[in-house]
C-alpha cells in the first residue's frame, strides 16, 4: 500500500520574480468541475495575495532608496550605490510588469476565461496553475514555444 501523501505547501516561483511564496494547494474533490466557482476563488485569492506582496516589496525598495540616497558624499561610494540602485530599479520594473500580468489574469478569472491554453484551448490544469498562476499556455504548447524560441535565437 502506498503511504498517504502528506498535504504539502506549495511554493511556486513566478515566471520572473525572485520572490518565493507559500500557499496551500487546492483540495480537489473527485469529479469536481474544472474552474468552478471555488477554484476560481482559490486562484483569485492566490493572485491577490501575490500582488499584495509584490506591491509591498516595491514600496520597501522605494523608501529604502530614499533613505540611502544622500548618505554617500564620496563619489566612489556613490557610483557603487548607483549601480545597486539601477539593479534594484530593474527588479522593480520586472515586478511592476508582473503586477500588470496578475491584474490581467484576475480579469480573466472574473470573465470566467481563466485556466485554458491560449493556443490550443485545453485545460491548463490546477496543479500547473498553482505553480504558475499566470500561465496562459498548457505544458505542451509552452514546451513547443520554448523550443521555437531557442531555435529562433540560433
Ligand atoms: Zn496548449
Amino acid at each position: 500500500m502506498p503511504k498517504a501523501k502528506k498535504q504539502e505547501e506549495i511554493n511556486p516561483k513566478a515566471d520572473n520574480a525572485d520572490q518565493e511564496w507559500v500557499f496551500k494547494p487546492y483540495k480537489l474533490a473527485k469529479g469536481e468541475e474544472y474552474m468552478n466557482e471555488q477554484q476560481r476563488e482559490h486562484f483569485k485569492n492566490m493572485l491577490l495575495k501575490w500582488k499584495k506582496e509584490l506591491m509591498e516589496e516595491v514600496d520597501r525598495t522605494v523608501s529604502h532608496m530614499k533613505d540611502e540616497a544622500a548618505n554617500f558624499p564620496d563619489p566612489a561610494d556613490r557610483a557603487t550605490q548607483e549601480e545597486e540602485f539601477s539593479l534594484e530599479l530593474r527588479t522593480r520594473d520586472r515586478e511592476r510588469k508582473l503586477i500588470k500580468k496578475i491584474d490581467k489574469t484576475i480579469e480573466l478569472i472574473e470573465q470566467d476565461e481563466y485556466g485554458y491554453c491560449d493556443l490550443c484551448g485545453v485545460e491548463i490544469g490546477i496543479r500547473r496553475l498553482e505553480a504558475r498562476p499566470t500561465a496562459n499556455l498548457c505544458i505542451d504548447c509552452k514546451t513547443l514555444d520554448e523550443i521555437k524560441e531557442k531555435q529562433e535565437r540560433g
